[in-house]
Protein backbone atom coordinates (compact mmCIF):
# COMPACT_ATOMS: atom_id res chain seq x y z
CA UNK A 1 0.00 0.00 0.00
CA UNK A 2 1.00 3.31 -0.64
CA UNK A 3 0.48 6.25 1.98
CA UNK A 4 0.52 9.59 1.26
CA UNK A 5 0.22 11.17 4.69
CA UNK A 6 2.41 11.85 8.16
CA UNK A 7 2.27 10.00 10.96
CA UNK A 8 0.62 11.18 14.08
CA UNK A 9 4.20 12.67 15.43
CA UNK A 10 4.80 14.06 11.76
CA UNK A 11 1.37 16.09 11.89
CA UNK A 12 1.97 17.38 15.59
CA UNK A 13 5.12 18.36 14.39
CA UNK A 14 3.74 20.31 11.10
CA UNK A 15 0.80 22.06 12.84
CA UNK A 16 3.15 23.20 15.47
CA UNK A 17 5.40 24.89 13.11
CA UNK A 18 2.46 26.18 11.20
CA UNK A 19 1.27 27.76 13.93
CA UNK A 20 4.57 29.52 15.03
CA UNK A 21 4.73 30.55 11.13
CA UNK A 22 1.37 32.43 11.84
CA UNK A 23 1.95 33.91 14.93
CA UNK A 24 5.49 34.71 15.10
CA UNK A 25 7.14 34.71 11.64
CA UNK A 26 4.07 36.08 8.97
CA UNK A 27 3.24 38.78 11.11
CA UNK A 28 7.22 40.07 10.99
CA UNK A 29 8.60 38.78 7.64
CA UNK A 30 8.28 42.43 5.49
CA UNK A 31 10.12 43.89 8.57
CA UNK A 32 13.48 41.78 7.64
CA UNK A 33 14.87 43.83 5.25
CA UNK A 34 15.04 47.37 7.22
CA UNK A 35 16.45 44.94 10.30
CA UNK A 36 20.34 45.10 9.44
CA UNK A 37 21.17 44.28 12.69
CA UNK A 38 19.52 41.09 12.69
CA UNK A 39 17.53 41.96 15.84
CA UNK A 40 14.13 40.41 14.87
CA UNK A 41 16.01 37.42 13.57
CA UNK A 42 17.43 36.84 16.53
CA UNK A 43 14.11 36.79 18.38
CA UNK A 44 12.59 34.44 16.28
CA UNK A 45 15.80 32.08 16.89
CA UNK A 46 15.59 32.51 20.19
CA UNK A 47 11.52 31.84 20.19
CA UNK A 48 12.04 28.72 18.12
CA UNK A 49 14.50 27.15 20.31
CA UNK A 50 12.24 27.63 22.82
CA UNK A 51 9.55 24.95 21.74
CA UNK A 52 12.63 22.78 20.18
CA UNK A 53 12.55 24.09 16.51
CA UNK A 54 15.92 24.99 16.36
CA UNK A 55 16.91 21.22 18.05
CA UNK A 56 14.66 19.34 15.37
CA UNK A 57 17.71 17.17 14.01
CA UNK A 58 19.75 16.60 17.51
CA UNK A 59 19.73 13.30 18.39
CA UNK A 60 17.32 12.37 21.45
CA UNK A 61 20.21 11.39 23.79
CA UNK A 62 21.52 14.98 23.71
CA UNK A 63 17.80 16.40 24.29
CA UNK A 64 16.60 17.07 20.27
CA UNK A 65 14.08 15.56 18.42
CA UNK A 66 15.79 13.34 17.00
CA UNK A 67 14.50 14.08 14.00
CA UNK A 68 15.18 13.06 10.33
CA UNK A 69 14.66 14.08 6.46
CA UNK A 70 11.24 14.08 6.32
CA UNK A 71 11.14 15.77 9.77
CA UNK A 72 13.89 18.58 9.02
CA UNK A 73 12.17 19.26 6.06
CA UNK A 74 8.53 19.76 7.36
CA UNK A 75 9.93 22.21 9.30
CA UNK A 76 12.19 23.87 6.74
CA UNK A 77 8.96 24.13 4.21
CA UNK A 78 6.59 25.43 7.00
CA UNK A 79 9.12 28.02 8.55
CA UNK A 80 10.01 28.88 4.67
CA UNK A 81 6.21 29.92 4.41
CA UNK A 82 6.82 32.98 6.35
CA UNK A 83 9.80 33.66 5.50
CA UNK A 84 12.56 32.06 3.74
CA UNK A 85 15.40 33.70 4.81
CA UNK A 86 14.58 31.99 8.66
CA UNK A 87 14.34 28.78 6.94
CA UNK A 88 17.91 29.15 5.50
CA UNK A 89 19.77 30.44 8.44
CA UNK A 90 17.53 27.32 10.38
CA UNK A 91 18.56 24.76 7.60
CA UNK A 92 22.25 25.59 6.61
CA UNK A 93 22.86 25.26 10.39
CA UNK A 94 21.35 22.14 10.30
CA UNK A 95 23.76 21.27 7.24
CA UNK A 96 26.94 21.81 9.24
CA UNK A 97 25.15 19.56 12.13
CA UNK A 98 24.71 16.67 9.51
CA UNK A 99 28.78 17.11 9.23
CA UNK A 100 29.01 16.60 12.78
CA UNK A 101 26.69 13.95 13.43
CA UNK A 102 28.34 11.69 10.41
CA UNK A 103 32.18 12.33 11.56
CA UNK A 104 32.71 14.74 14.96
CA UNK A 105 34.49 13.20 17.33
CA UNK A 106 32.29 12.08 20.93
CA UNK A 107 33.61 14.63 22.61
CA UNK A 108 32.37 17.74 19.95
CA UNK A 109 29.23 15.71 19.91
CA UNK A 110 29.08 15.50 23.56
CA UNK A 111 30.31 18.93 23.96
CA UNK A 112 28.03 20.38 21.09
CA UNK A 113 24.76 18.54 20.57
CA UNK A 114 23.17 19.23 23.90
CA UNK A 115 23.71 23.32 23.07
CA UNK A 116 22.18 22.85 19.45
CA UNK A 117 19.33 20.86 21.41
CA UNK A 118 18.74 23.71 24.21
CA UNK A 119 15.28 25.37 24.67
CA UNK A 120 17.04 27.64 27.01
CA UNK A 121 19.41 29.77 24.68
CA UNK A 122 19.65 29.79 20.67
CA UNK A 123 22.55 27.71 19.28
CA UNK A 124 23.39 27.98 15.20
CA UNK A 125 25.90 26.32 13.44
CA UNK A 126 27.63 27.92 9.51
CA UNK A 127 28.69 25.63 7.01
CA UNK A 128 31.72 27.74 6.23
CA UNK A 129 32.03 26.10 2.31
CA UNK A 130 32.13 29.24 -0.23
CA UNK A 131 35.00 31.06 -0.85
CA UNK A 132 35.34 34.74 -2.72
CA UNK A 133 37.31 32.82 -5.51
CA UNK A 134 33.64 30.74 -6.36
CA UNK A 135 31.05 28.38 -4.33
CA UNK A 136 30.70 25.81 -6.96
CA UNK A 137 33.54 24.98 -7.81
CA UNK A 138 34.09 23.58 -3.95
CA UNK A 139 30.83 22.06 -4.15
CA UNK A 140 31.54 19.90 -7.18
CA UNK A 141 33.73 16.63 -5.78
CA UNK A 142 35.21 16.24 -9.53
CA UNK A 143 37.64 19.52 -8.25
CA UNK A 144 38.00 17.66 -5.16
CA UNK A 145 39.01 21.36 -3.45
CA UNK A 146 41.74 21.98 -5.79
CA UNK A 147 40.66 25.73 -5.65
CA UNK A 148 40.26 25.80 -1.89
CA UNK A 149 42.05 28.26 -0.56
CA UNK A 150 41.29 27.72 2.98
CA UNK A 151 44.44 26.29 4.27
CA UNK A 152 44.82 24.01 7.35
CA UNK A 153 48.37 22.86 9.11
CA UNK A 154 49.00 20.49 11.54
CA UNK A 155 51.04 21.29 14.26
CA UNK A 156 51.20 19.05 16.76
CA UNK A 157 47.88 18.46 18.55
CA UNK A 158 46.57 21.52 16.80
CA UNK A 159 45.19 22.60 13.18
CA UNK A 160 46.01 25.84 12.21
CA UNK A 161 43.62 27.51 9.59
CA UNK A 162 44.24 30.51 7.13
CA UNK A 163 41.92 31.75 4.74
CA UNK A 164 39.01 33.29 3.53
CA UNK A 165 35.23 32.43 3.51
CA UNK A 166 32.09 34.06 1.66
CA UNK A 167 28.92 34.35 1.82
CA UNK A 168 27.92 30.95 4.60
CA UNK A 169 24.64 32.04 6.32
CA UNK A 170 24.80 32.55 10.23
CA UNK A 171 28.35 33.83 8.80
CA UNK A 172 28.60 36.18 12.05
CA UNK A 173 26.28 34.51 14.87
CA UNK A 174 26.84 31.45 14.62
CA UNK A 175 28.15 29.57 17.74
CA UNK A 176 29.90 26.91 15.87
CA UNK A 177 31.40 26.76 12.27
CA UNK A 178 32.47 23.71 10.08
CA UNK A 179 34.85 24.91 7.81
CA UNK A 180 35.76 23.28 4.03
CA UNK A 181 39.45 23.30 3.94
CA UNK A 182 42.39 21.76 2.47
CA UNK A 183 46.01 20.94 3.80
CA UNK A 184 47.24 21.73 0.21
CA UNK A 185 44.97 22.03 -3.35
CA UNK A 186 47.64 20.53 -5.41
CA UNK A 187 46.54 17.52 -3.30
CA UNK A 188 42.70 17.24 -3.89
CA UNK A 189 41.04 14.82 -2.67
CA UNK A 190 44.33 13.79 -0.33
CA UNK A 191 44.57 16.71 1.29
CA UNK A 192 40.77 17.82 2.29
CA UNK A 193 38.91 17.71 5.16
CA UNK A 194 36.45 19.66 7.36
CA UNK A 195 37.10 21.09 10.24
CA UNK A 196 35.30 22.46 13.56
CA UNK A 197 35.78 26.13 15.14
CA UNK A 198 34.01 27.38 17.51
CA UNK A 199 33.04 31.53 17.64
CA UNK A 200 35.27 32.26 20.26
CA UNK A 201 38.21 30.88 18.80
CA UNK A 202 41.17 33.94 18.32
CA UNK A 203 41.93 34.74 14.79
CA UNK A 204 38.42 34.26 13.87
CA UNK A 205 36.72 37.73 12.91
CA UNK A 206 33.98 38.78 9.95
CA UNK A 207 33.59 41.10 7.39
CA UNK A 208 30.13 42.95 6.89
CA UNK A 209 26.56 41.30 6.26
CA UNK A 210 26.05 41.81 2.38
CA UNK A 211 23.04 43.59 1.65
CA UNK A 212 21.01 41.24 -0.54
CA UNK A 213 17.89 41.31 -2.95
CA UNK A 214 16.20 38.86 -0.11
CA UNK A 215 16.81 36.33 2.40
CA UNK A 216 17.25 39.28 4.87
CA UNK A 217 16.72 37.38 7.51
CA UNK A 218 20.00 35.43 6.46
CA UNK A 219 22.69 36.65 7.60
CA UNK A 220 25.66 36.45 4.74
CA UNK A 221 29.12 37.54 4.56
CA UNK A 222 33.03 37.48 4.92
CA UNK A 223 34.97 35.27 7.64
CA UNK A 224 38.14 35.05 8.20
CA UNK A 225 40.80 32.69 9.22
CA UNK A 226 43.98 34.14 10.50
CA UNK A 227 46.01 31.58 12.62
CA UNK A 228 43.11 30.30 13.95
CA UNK A 229 44.12 27.16 16.05
CA UNK A 230 41.82 24.53 16.80
CA UNK A 231 42.46 21.19 19.18
CA UNK A 232 42.79 18.34 16.78
CA UNK A 233 40.03 16.61 18.06
CA UNK A 234 37.92 19.43 16.03
CA UNK A 235 38.44 17.42 12.60
CA UNK A 236 35.76 16.00 11.28
CA UNK A 237 36.91 12.60 10.12
CA UNK A 238 40.43 12.40 8.80
CA UNK A 239 42.69 14.41 6.01
CA UNK A 240 41.88 13.39 3.00
CA UNK A 241 37.55 12.67 3.69
CA UNK A 242 36.65 16.17 3.11
CA UNK A 243 35.51 15.89 -0.60
CA UNK A 244 33.67 13.00 0.83
CA UNK A 245 31.91 14.13 3.80
CA UNK A 246 30.77 17.35 2.20
CA UNK A 247 29.02 15.40 -0.53
CA UNK A 248 27.70 12.97 1.75
CA UNK A 249 25.99 15.88 3.74
CA UNK A 250 25.03 17.17 0.47
CA UNK A 251 22.88 14.00 -0.43
CA UNK A 252 20.53 14.75 2.78
CA UNK A 253 20.65 19.03 2.63
CA UNK A 254 20.05 19.74 -0.54
CA UNK A 255 16.42 18.48 -0.04
CA UNK A 256 16.32 21.93 2.45
CA UNK A 257 16.16 24.61 -0.62
CA UNK A 258 13.37 22.54 -2.46
CA UNK A 259 11.40 22.08 0.54
CA UNK A 260 11.74 25.54 1.45
CA UNK A 261 11.67 27.20 -2.13
CA UNK A 262 8.32 25.24 -1.85
CA UNK A 263 7.22 26.63 1.22
CA UNK A 264 7.91 30.43 0.22
CA UNK A 265 6.47 30.06 -3.30
CA UNK A 266 3.29 28.16 -1.56
CA UNK A 267 2.67 31.22 0.42
CA UNK A 268 2.67 33.64 -3.10
CA UNK A 269 -0.01 30.83 -4.34
CA UNK A 270 -2.14 31.53 -1.63
CA UNK A 271 -1.67 35.07 -1.08
CA UNK A 272 -2.56 35.21 -5.05
CA UNK A 273 -5.33 32.66 -5.34
CA UNK A 274 -7.23 34.92 -2.52
CA UNK A 275 -5.94 38.48 -4.22
CA UNK A 276 -8.03 36.88 -7.42
CA UNK A 277 -10.87 35.43 -6.05
CA UNK A 278 -11.99 39.20 -4.60
CA UNK A 279 -10.98 40.85 -7.64
CA UNK A 280 -13.59 41.77 -9.77
CA UNK A 281 -12.49 42.15 -13.58
CA UNK A 282 -14.98 42.10 -17.10
CA UNK A 283 -17.89 41.41 -13.83
CA UNK A 284 -16.56 38.26 -12.72
CA UNK A 285 -13.69 37.45 -10.08
CA UNK A 286 -10.15 37.08 -11.87
CA UNK A 287 -9.50 33.65 -10.76
CA UNK A 288 -12.90 33.07 -13.15
CA UNK A 289 -11.28 34.00 -16.17
CA UNK A 290 -9.87 31.06 -18.19
CA UNK A 291 -6.39 32.40 -18.23
CA UNK A 292 -6.09 33.11 -14.78
CA UNK A 293 -7.54 29.93 -13.68
CA UNK A 294 -5.55 27.79 -16.10
CA UNK A 295 -2.10 29.81 -14.84
CA UNK A 296 -3.29 29.05 -10.98
CA UNK A 297 -4.25 26.03 -12.18
CA UNK A 298 -0.65 24.83 -13.58
CA UNK A 299 0.91 26.79 -10.22
CA UNK A 300 -0.97 24.59 -7.65
CA UNK A 301 0.30 21.15 -10.31
CA UNK A 302 3.79 22.41 -10.04
CA UNK A 303 3.65 23.11 -5.63
CA UNK A 304 2.09 19.71 -5.50
CA UNK A 305 4.90 18.37 -7.90
CA UNK A 306 7.75 19.76 -5.61
CA UNK A 307 6.13 18.65 -2.45
CA UNK A 308 6.09 14.79 -3.54
CA UNK A 309 9.61 14.99 -4.71
CA UNK A 310 11.09 16.49 -1.74
CA UNK A 311 9.21 14.01 0.21
CA UNK A 312 10.42 11.11 -1.87
CA UNK A 313 13.67 12.45 -2.04
CA UNK A 314 13.77 12.92 1.58
CA UNK A 315 12.02 8.79 2.04
CA UNK A 316 14.33 7.73 0.01
CA UNK A 317 17.47 8.77 2.17
CA UNK A 318 15.68 8.12 5.06
CA UNK A 319 15.20 4.27 4.19
CA UNK A 320 18.43 3.91 2.17
CA UNK A 321 21.83 4.88 2.20
CA UNK A 322 20.90 7.78 0.53
CA UNK A 323 20.37 9.01 -2.91
CA UNK A 324 21.69 12.26 -4.17
CA UNK A 325 20.01 11.65 -7.33
CA UNK A 326 16.89 12.24 -5.62
CA UNK A 327 17.74 15.03 -3.60
CA UNK A 328 18.94 16.44 -6.92
CA UNK A 329 15.70 16.31 -8.92
CA UNK A 330 13.87 17.77 -5.99
CA UNK A 331 16.16 20.55 -5.47
CA UNK A 332 16.16 21.91 -9.20
CA UNK A 333 12.72 21.03 -9.89
CA UNK A 334 11.16 22.84 -6.50
CA UNK A 335 13.26 26.23 -6.86
CA UNK A 336 12.54 26.33 -10.50
CA UNK A 337 8.56 25.98 -9.98
CA UNK A 338 8.68 28.85 -7.04
CA UNK A 339 10.85 30.93 -9.41
CA UNK A 340 7.83 30.08 -11.91
CA UNK A 341 4.89 30.32 -9.24
CA UNK A 342 6.65 33.23 -7.23
CA UNK A 343 6.84 35.62 -10.54
CA UNK A 344 2.84 33.84 -11.54
CA UNK A 345 1.69 35.69 -8.66
CA UNK A 346 3.33 38.85 -8.97
CA UNK A 347 1.62 38.50 -12.72
CA UNK A 348 -1.54 38.19 -11.15
CA UNK A 349 -1.91 40.61 -8.64
CA UNK A 350 -1.37 43.05 -11.58
CA UNK A 351 0.40 46.65 -9.53
CA UNK A 352 -0.63 44.76 -6.12
CA UNK A 353 1.47 41.90 -6.85
CA UNK A 354 4.63 44.17 -7.53
CA UNK A 355 3.79 47.01 -4.42
CA UNK A 356 6.14 45.72 -1.20
CA UNK A 357 2.98 45.86 1.35
CA UNK A 358 1.71 42.81 -0.43
CA UNK A 359 4.33 40.62 0.24
CA UNK A 360 4.30 38.82 -3.04
CA UNK A 361 7.05 40.41 -4.88
CA UNK A 362 9.93 39.85 -1.60
CA UNK A 363 8.90 36.03 -2.11
CA UNK A 364 10.18 36.15 -5.99
CA UNK A 365 13.31 38.19 -4.81
CA UNK A 366 13.77 35.61 -1.97
CA UNK A 367 13.61 32.62 -4.02
CA UNK A 368 16.00 33.63 -6.72
CA UNK A 369 19.06 32.32 -4.85
CA UNK A 370 17.42 29.05 -3.77
CA UNK A 371 18.46 28.18 -7.59
CA UNK A 372 22.17 29.20 -6.93
CA UNK A 373 23.08 28.31 -3.15
CA UNK A 374 24.00 24.70 -1.71
CA UNK A 375 24.81 23.60 -5.53
CA UNK A 376 23.42 25.76 -8.50
CA UNK A 377 20.94 24.39 -10.58
CA UNK A 378 23.46 24.26 -13.76
CA UNK A 379 26.03 22.43 -11.83
CA UNK A 380 23.67 19.68 -10.75
CA UNK A 381 22.11 19.47 -14.02
CA UNK A 382 25.27 19.17 -16.46
CA UNK A 383 26.90 17.08 -13.71
CA UNK A 384 24.00 14.64 -13.46
CA UNK A 385 25.34 11.54 -14.88
CA UNK A 386 28.15 12.16 -12.55
CA UNK A 387 25.81 10.34 -9.43
CA UNK A 388 24.05 7.89 -11.32
C1 LIG B 1 21.45 33.65 1.02
C2 LIG B 1 22.69 32.86 0.78
C3 LIG B 1 22.97 31.77 1.60
C4 LIG B 1 24.16 31.03 1.41
N1 LIG B 1 24.48 30.06 2.31
C5 LIG B 1 25.70 29.45 2.23
C6 LIG B 1 26.15 28.55 3.24
O1 LIG B 1 25.45 28.29 4.23
N2 LIG B 1 27.41 28.04 3.11
C7 LIG B 1 28.22 28.35 2.08
O2 LIG B 1 29.35 27.87 2.05
N3 LIG B 1 27.82 29.18 1.08
C8 LIG B 1 26.59 29.74 1.15
N4 LIG B 1 26.18 30.63 0.17
C9 LIG B 1 27.00 30.81 -1.03
C10 LIG B 1 26.42 30.06 -2.22
O3 LIG B 1 26.33 28.67 -1.93
C11 LIG B 1 27.28 30.35 -3.45
O4 LIG B 1 27.04 31.69 -3.82
C12 LIG B 1 26.98 29.40 -4.58
O5 LIG B 1 27.56 28.15 -4.29
C13 LIG B 1 27.53 29.89 -5.92
O6 LIG B 1 28.87 30.28 -5.76
P1 LIG B 1 29.36 31.67 -6.36
O7 LIG B 1 28.41 32.72 -5.92
O8 LIG B 1 30.78 31.84 -5.97
O9 LIG B 1 29.20 31.53 -7.91
P2 LIG B 1 30.22 30.80 -8.93
O10 LIG B 1 30.66 29.50 -8.39
O11 LIG B 1 31.25 31.77 -9.33
O12 LIG B 1 29.23 30.55 -10.13
C14 LIG B 1 28.67 31.65 -10.88
C15 LIG B 1 27.61 31.15 -11.82
O13 LIG B 1 28.20 30.25 -12.75
C16 LIG B 1 27.42 29.08 -12.83
N5 LIG B 1 28.27 27.90 -13.04
C17 LIG B 1 29.28 27.50 -12.26
N6 LIG B 1 29.81 26.33 -12.71
C18 LIG B 1 29.08 26.01 -13.81
C19 LIG B 1 29.11 24.92 -14.73
N7 LIG B 1 29.96 23.90 -14.57
N8 LIG B 1 28.23 24.93 -15.74
C20 LIG B 1 27.35 25.94 -15.91
N9 LIG B 1 27.28 26.99 -15.07
C21 LIG B 1 28.12 27.02 -14.04
C22 LIG B 1 26.74 28.95 -11.49
O14 LIG B 1 25.55 28.24 -11.64
C23 LIG B 1 26.49 30.38 -11.13
O15 LIG B 1 25.23 30.75 -11.62
C24 LIG B 1 25.02 31.37 0.35
C25 LIG B 1 24.72 32.45 -0.48
C26 LIG B 1 23.59 33.21 -0.25
C27 LIG B 1 23.36 34.42 -1.11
Amino acid sequence: MLEFSYTEEQKILEDMVKKFTKNEIIPVCLEFENDLEGKLADEIFKKAAKIGILGTVAPKEYGGGGGRGIEANIVLENLSYGDVGIGCAIGASWWAQTAILMRGSQGLRDEWFPKLASTEEAHLCCMAATEPSGGTDVEDPAMGFKTVQTIAKIDGDEIVLNGRKMWPSNFDIASLYVVVCTTDPKLGEEGSLLVAVTASTPGLSFGKNELKMGHHADRNGEIIFDNVRVPKDNMLGKVGEGVKILERTLIYNRVGPASMALGAAQRAFDLALDFTKTRILGGIPLYQHELASAMLFDMETKLHAARLLWQRAAWVNMTTKGNIHYSHMAKVFATDAAMEVSSDAVELMGSYGYAKEYGVEKIMRDVKIIQIYIGSNELIRSHAWRYL
